[in-house]
């Protein structure tokens, strides 16, 4: 089968769950058997999200393969357990860059270089993935950052028309849209719509199917308003209620056939619905999860996308256990050794968030410091595993001024230090150690229990400092363990203390390799020991 695409946009207002709905139709046609992939295209000039602050896009999201990417793709991965590449993030940045040094070698042979045909051949040419090897997709496909409407997202839709037109059949273009409800009106209105698809129309691209989002039920006959106005067929127009989880989303979109939709556009046979087993049991588990155990997490940015891919694993993580995990976030920036014991309190576990620079770095070492005197299990992740290296420094070792030498270069304990083949580099973007690297496991340390007694495994990093091996042996004889080391390059990846219940700290980010049918066991093991410390609520 030819490969088919669908292209995702968005109308009215942005964060709308474009995303969701992405990741949903990539699990639907997943289900039925056929080869997917998602791609993200952002219209921002940034060359990646890796230099953005989290205030500005969310959480960085790294792939396997070290792309600096955009939190979507965590959503990609967690519903399908597609393993997304550098191919699947692509900015105007990217294709800018592309077409540049293309006419700074002198390729173009004396053309002028202009938006429409260059850059928009560049944007069809990653939307047809036609730099990438050896890959047999029956479906691809692509969201679009930004709202219909935006100047800077203009070329993408030019790009979409053109692929359109050339692709005949085998292209399906899915708009995303809102319906408000006024109160004062108690009505539900249509309009935004109408005027997304005109928009959408006026660039060329008529939408083969509508998904609307919407607070409250949406009945027939405004589906059919819909469908009348913007030259759809009814059954192709859906609707994304809100849902009390993301996960409910794919089920509802099987449910008003947004699958078999979008197959009987293309001309493909619709088949049976899949049963999607795996994924109601969890729904199932989800629903049924009663319990409570609370969680605090510490870091900097009290905004829910900030650390997106660590809430989803520790809730996923917690579904498994029949716990629903009540996330409380904590300011480090707030926290003090005098009111830890207050902010902390009633917590059955504590996960200390990565993060770069100063600020809120002496909260995180005093979360460190409370959950190991008090025993709370606790999870530090890359910047958390290096704040746990420097309290135990400073309050065991006895060294005062441990630091990292990203906080105090010269600290005479740089108990982390900068990595030696950082030093050298200048540039801020893309240059840190990124991506999967192998890890080797201490056999008998609760960290290779909790990989099932996995000898050897393979996490995705994303930071510039390091433990710094000097120590390895003061720590080691002092209840610090170094229980995960990396086999080539010697780099400690990560520590535990075992005589607590649960004190682990990685170097490398577990978060993004969760999914929703295999969340990731670090924090099945973490969740389990916040369930046994006697703290979880009835
Ligand atoms: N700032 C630290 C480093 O670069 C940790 C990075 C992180 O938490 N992702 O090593």
């Amino acid at each position: 089968m030819a490969t088919k695409y669908i292209f995702i946009t968005g109308g009215v207002v942005s964060s709308l769950g474009k995303g969701i709905i992405s990741a949903s139709l990539g699990k639907l046609l997943q289900a039925r058997g056929f080869k997917v992939t998602i791609q993200k295209f952002d219209p921002y000039i940034n060359i990646d999200p890796g230099t953005l602050n989290p205030y500005e896009h969310g959480e960085c999201y790294v792939t396997a393969d070290g792309m600096e990417t955009d939190l979507d793709l965590g959503h990609y991965e967690r519903f399908t357990g597609i393993r997304t590449t550098r191919e699947n993030s692509i900015t105007t940045g990217r294709i800018y860059k592309t077409v540049i040094d293309r006419e700074r070698r002198g390729d173009y042979l004396g053309k002028t270089i202009q938006v429409v045909p260059h850059i928009t051949d560049e944007i069809k040419r990653r939307m047809l993935r036609q730099d990438v090897k050896g890959e047999d997709l029956d479906f691809v496909i692509t969201e679009v950052g930004g709202t219909i409407g935006d100047i800077e997202s203009a070329p993408f839709m030019e790009a979409i028309r053109q692929l359109r037109w050339q692709l005949g059949r085998d292209a399906v273009c899915v708009h995303l849209t809102y319906v408000p409800y006024l109160k004062a009106a108690e009505e539900l209105k249509t309009k935004p719509t109408q005027h997304s698809v005109k928009e959408l129309q006026g660039m060329g691209i008529q939408p083969d199917i509508i998904v609307l989002r919407t607070e409250r039920h949406l009945d027939d006959a405004l589906r059919m308003k819909v469908a009348s106005f913007c030259n759809v067929d009814l059954e192709c127009v859906v609707q994304s209620e809100d849902l009390p989880s993301i996960y409910e989303v794919p089920v509802s979109m099987q449910r008003q056939g947004l699958d078999a939709a979008i197959l009987r556009k293309i001309g493909i046979p619709v088949g049976e619905t899949p049963a999607m087993k795996a994924w109601h049991d969890f729904l199932n588990k989800q629903r049924g999860a009663k319990r409570e155990v609370s969680v605090a997490l510490v870091g900097k940015y009290d905004l829910q996308d900030a650390y997106k891919s660590i809430r989803e694993s520790l809730n996923l993580a917690g579904i498994y256990d029949d716990v629903k995990v009540k996330i409380h976030f904590v300011a480090s920036q707030a926290l003090t050794r005098e009111n830890v014991a207050d902010r902390l309190a009633g917590m059955s576990g504590i996960v200390i968030c990565p993060g770069f620079g100063q600020r809120g770095i002496p909260g995180k070492i005093v979360a460190a410091e409370y959950a190991r005197t008090h025993d709370v299990p606790c999870f530090g992740i890359c910047l958390g595993m290096q704040m746990m290296v420097i309290e135990f420094a400073r309050d065991v070792l006895g060294y005062a001024d441990a630091d990292s030498s990203e906080m105090r270069p010269d600290t005479p304990h740089n108990v982390i230090d900068m990595m030696e083949e950082q030093k050298s580099i200048t540039q801020m973007g893309g240059t840190m150690r990124l991506g999967e690297y192998p890890c080797q496991l201490r056999p008998g340390s609760r960290a290779c229990e909790a990989y099932g007694g996995k000898g050897s495994v393979a996490e995705r990093h994303r930071h510039r400092y390091e433990f710094n091996n000097r120590y390895r042996e003061a720590y080691e004889k002092a209840g610090m363990q170094c229980v995960g080391v990396n086999p080539d390059a010697d780099l400690v990846e990560v520590v535990e203390i075992p005589s607590l219940r649960w004190y682990i700290g990685t170097q490398f980010h577990p978060e993004y390799s969760s999914t929703v049918l295999h969340p990731h066991p670090l924090f099945i093991s973490f969740i389990k020991a916040c369930i046994g410390n006697g703290n979880a609520e009835a």
